[in-house]
């Protein structure tokens, strides 16, 4: 660079500088040049600052009134992290990382320190365009972008009159609420619940609706929610990050899979995509989407083949040696051999007593252990009389495992999964050789039609080697588990010590209360066992939530598209198992009073989201009486909504990070600036609705109405929202102090420590059944937090029928679809038959949609929707880079810019998902194309482990199984079919 062109450019930074501090003076959000007046920069007559030198304005960006503690409070990004946010003239000017954590144990590497791009720039979104800041109402059609600005005074009082009209008509429980996938331990998911509870209106699932749940995991673990601190991924030698991106995903965790790499730990990837995680990889296995359980079932048989299994956890802690009846295909039952014998008592061998005998820790023997003073066979079969004088073969799981898995020879899932045999061989062996395997398997490995038969073989191989439940090895899928003073703060309607008891008597009479007390005191259950049958009570008793079959698939109108997508796959259609499930109480069937007639939604994109949303918005959209998106941004979901209401953003309220799992610290978010122009906090909102509902219901004399699961009474609404005035519309703050009060987790933590160290370790678990079954139970905030020893080392019974890690499901609807044993199913080819399977994938730009229009990150990429595929297939259907294609299947099309990469295997067109629909051309997404299959297994129930409960077990969506063809847009229409009329 010469000299004129560097005096150029000098005076070019100086120029713009200036400008930034002239926008900044009439309050155009240019922050990072904000000029503060007085120091060295003077402002001129005109307003223009005086420089002593052009350093000054430099130095003087560096300079801020306080440092606040925050973090991206409910930003769904599986991570928490520590940030000091500087905040200048009541501004945040920026965000930087905060090295706050400590080693969890001597040779583990730490956290230190955490963050992510979208997190680096979330200024950008808090002040960028989409950002929320008035309330508004819809005057003209819904979707028609015609607004006017009202108050939150008008805008209270025309929500409130409409939900109390809804709930008089139609029943509380036809006011439903989206929480979404955004969400908090602290103030804003707190205050959204507690309305919904105490107003006897119901929630959406959205873990399953949107296919995250890892039901494969329910079936074998009794828990869905499997996952420890990412700092124990260190100690494993033998890492397979199967169908999970951490370099893109978990981006602050993703340096323990490298640092375990460096001393000498093997690392596999199994991916269709060449990731970011893979190029770090040992071994990368691009297997065909959807062929994971034949790679899973092929290693399976070679460790029985090498004896490469743990006999001993095997004999005790897996259902592989008990005895199944070889005449009916189901396990031996007390009640085949004894008169008035129970159903769900079963055996195993006695080889010294030689016969069978009752399996310690089944769920029909009781008890509170499952050990062992005999060594039963895992392998063998023997003859027995029954009860009425039949004799039968009976042999154990393991032989009948062994037997199905002789079929997954290494050439079999070389055909299956298109690898080479010696790809498959050279994993297989890793599996043999290693000491601690760790399988890390996230959310996309749930949403195939058979991911749950996936995600049974990883197990399978993980629990033949003994690792689940062993520290540094096992399964890390997800470890979102709620803080007990957040349930608490969601329930509790009156201040102090009797609010907190009329929780716990809402639940139980003061007789259950004292029977658990003899149960934990007669060792006839242990507390965690106690606890797990509160918890099933709470989500079936109190909380109301909607299944994607109630919802979806009776009032979306999509019955009729998965009927022919998937009827032919299955002996039964798929309307007759879900008929089945409602009538057996398997499945909630709400609301009970018709489809939903209030939607509020918040943090939450449930049109961005959601399969086929042309279906939702012709058969259920318009029937909605009320759509209220309270927002700090604006959203696809808001656009189609009757008001918007903005909400606070993460910088400007108090809430937290709890996840316990990933980083084991709470991570707090303090407030550094008022919410921006008119915003508030959820908390507030919830208080203002309450209070209007509240003297609507009195004014209008309303009687108690008929809530969901219980009566509720909308004259003392707002006196139960506020603990009978004890808590003010500003109150979150002391909300949160009551949440991390009543956590054993947080024990001794306080909001005015917080304030000043932003994240602080767990000191335990915590008190509620899912921490104490996920995670370590004795696990004090020292050393990693690694998972499930209640049950491998306390002995306590699996959750399951078998009080085993379950491998065979002993179920008549897993018989009928021979899905009893691990086995593989091909993807069914949703949408169609076309040539590309879609598969779509979190993006390493955005957290959802909430960071997809931001400018720093649409820099980053190619700045609108595109879809990757390798150029040997572009070449076949005539694009090149970055042409514009028409993507279409049987529901119709979308348009996009197409990315080459040869890292995609061929047949396989990947998304990055999350872009709005208005950032398609004719505002249809990629979702327009998507039928979201359903398992039919998935609404069975009835069975230990198989029992439905919000977030915990019911059927999801497969997007990942869907076809689509690839053509060159040449200006032609794109655009979805015409949505068929729904049938009654
Ligand atoms: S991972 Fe989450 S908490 Fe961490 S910086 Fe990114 S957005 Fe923020």
């Amino acid at each position: 660079m010469d000299a004129s062109t560097q005096n150029q450019s000098r005076r070019r930074f100086l120029w713009l500088a200036a400008a930034g501090g002239a926008v900044a003076a009439v309050g155009i959000p240019f922050f990072h040049y904000r000029l503060k007046a007085g120091a060295s920069v003077r402002l001129g007559p005109r307003g223009t600052p005086k420089l002593n030198s052009w350093e000054d304005l430099y130095r003087q960006r560096w300079t801020w009134d306080k440092i606040a503690k925050g973090s991206h409070g409910w930003a769904n990004c599986r991570s928490a992290c520590a940030w000091d946010l500087y905040v200048k003239d009541g501004v945040v000017v920026r965000e930087e990382q905060s090295a706050t954590y400590d080693q969890s144990e001597p040779g583990v590497p730490d956290f230190n320190p955490r963050g992510c791009n979208k997190g680096a720039c979330y200024t950008e979104v808090m002040y960028g365009p989409s950002r929320t800041s008035v309330p508004l109402k819809r005057v003209g059609p819904r979707g028609s972008g015609q607004w006017e600005r009202i108050s939150w005074d008008q805008a209270m009082a025309e929500i409130a009159e409409k939900c109390v009209d809804a709930a008089v008509k139609w029943g509380p429980e036809t006011i439903y609420q989206d929480l979404g996938p955004n969400y908090d331990n602290g103030p804003t998911t707190a205050g959204r619940f507690k309305f919904q509870l105490m107003a006897g209106g119901m929630f959406a699932d959205m873990w399953a609706e949107i296919g995250d749940l890892n039901l494969g995991a329910l079936m074998s673990l009794g828990l869905a929610h499997v996952g420890g601190s990412s700092d124990e991924w260190f100690l494993s030698d033998f890492l397979v990050v199967w169908m999970m991106n951490p370099s893109v995903t978990q981006i602050p965790d993703a340096h323990f899979l490298y640092e375990a790499r460096y001393q000498g730990s093997e690392l596999v990837v199994i991916d269709p995509i060449y990731s970011a995680t893979a190029i770090h990889a040992d071994q990368w296995l691009p297997v065909t989407p959807g062929s994971d359980a034949a790679l899973g079932l092929a290693v399976a048989r070679h460790l029985f083949e090498k004896d490469a299994i743990d006999h001993a956890y095997v004999r005790e802690q897996t259902d592989l040696p008990f005895l199944v009846r070889m005449d009916t295909g189901r396990m031996l039952r007390e009640a085949d051999i004894k008169e008035g014998g129970k159903d769900n008592l079963f055996y195993l061998w006695h080889p010294q007593q030689g016969g069978p005998v009752p399996a310690p820790g089944c769920e029909g023997a009781g008890g509170i252990s499952t050990r062992l003073d005999f060594e039963p066979p895992i392998e063998g079969s023997w003859k027995i009389m029954l009860k009425d004088g039949q004799e039968v073969l009976l042999a154990t799981i393991g032989s009948l495992l062994k037997e199905s898995l002789e079929l997954w020879t290494f050439e079999r899932a070389a055909e299956v999964t298109t690898l080479s045999v010696e790809q498959i061989r050279a994993f297989a062996d890793g599996w043999v050789r290693a000491k601690r395997p760790m399988v890390l398997s996230s959310w996309g490995s749930n949403r195939y039609m058979h991911s749950d038969l996936m995600n049974r073989s990883k197990i399978l191989c993980l629990m033949l080697k003994g690792a689940i439940g062993r520290k540094g090895a096992g399964l890390q899928s997800t470890g979102f588990i709620d803080l007990e003073g957040f349930g608490n703060a969601m329930q509790v309607e009156k201040d102090g010590i009797s609010g907190r008891l009329g929780v716990i008597l809402n639940l139980m009479t003061p007789k259950e209360l004292f029977d658990v007390a003899m149960d934990i005191t007669m060792k006839r259950k242990t507390e965690n066992q106690v606890a797990r049958e509160g918890e099933r009570r709470f989500e079936t008793e109190v909380v109301c939530y909607s299944t994607v079959t109630a919802i979806d698939y009776r009032y979306q109108g999509i019955k009729e598209p998965l009927a022919k997508e998937e009827d032919h796959l299955l002996p039964r259609p798929l309307a007759a198992y879900h008929e089945e499930s409602t009538r057996k109480g398997w499945e909630p069937d709400f609301p009970r009073t018709g489809a939903p007639k209030v939607f509020l939604t918040g943090g939450s994109n449930l049109l961005r989201r959601n399969n086929l949303p042309q279906y939702l918005m012709a058969n259920m959209w318009d029937d909605m009486e009320l759509i209220v998106d309270i927002n700090p941004k604006f959203s696809f979901t808001g656009t189609q909504a009757d008001y918007i209401l903005p909400a606070a953003g993460w910088y400007e309220k108090v809430g937290i990070k709890y996840t316990m799992a990933y980083a084991p610290y709470l991570h707090y978010c303090d407030q550094a600036i008022q919410p921006l122009a008119e915003s508030k906090d959820e908390f507030e909102i919830y208080w203002l609705l309450s209070r209007d509902i509240e003297r609507i219901a009195k004014a209008r004399k309303l009687p108690v109405l008929n809530g969901c699961h219980r009566p509720t009474d909308w004259k003392t609404l707002h006196q139960r929202y506020s603990c009978e005035g004890t808590l003010g519309p500003k109150d979150a703050e002391r909300v949160l102090s009551d949440i991390i009060e009543q956590s054993s987790a947080t024990k001794g933590m306080t909001l005015e420590q917080l304030k000043t160290v932003g994240a602080a370790r767990y000191v335990a678990t915590g008190m509620n059944v899912s921490p104490a079954y996920t995670y370590n139970p004795d696990w004090k905030g020292k050393g990693v937090l690694n998972t499930l020893t209640a049950f491998t080392e306390h002995k306590e019974p699996w959750p399951t029928l078998t009080g085993r890690i379950s491998c065979f499901m002993d179920h008549p609807w897993f018989l009928e679809l021979g899905e009893q044993l691990p086995t593989h199913k091909p993807s069914p080819k949703a949408g169609g038959d076309y040539p590309f399977q879609f598969v779509s994938c979190h993006a390493r730009w955005s957290i959802h949609s909430t960071w997809r229009d931001t400018p720093m990150m649409l820099r980053l990429q190619r700045g609108e929707p595109q879809v990757w595929i390798n150029p040997a297939d572009a070449g076949k259907i005539g694009v090149k880079d970055y042409d514009y294609a028409e993507i279409h299947n049987d529901y119709g099309s979308v348009r996009m810019r197409i990315k080459f990469s040869t890292m995609v295997r061929p047949g396989v067109a990947y998304y990055y998902h999350a872009w709005e629909p208005h950032q398609f051309p004719n505002h249809q997404s990629f979702k327009w194309l998507i039928p979201g299959l359903i398992n039919p297994l998935h609404m069975a129930g009835g069975t230990a482990q198989l029992h439905h409960g919000n977030s915990k077990y019911q059927a999801g969506t497969a997007v990942q199984d869907t076809r689509i063809g690839i053509r060159p847009w040449r200006g032609q229409s794109t655009g979805a079919k015409p949505v068929p009329a729904r049938s009654a």
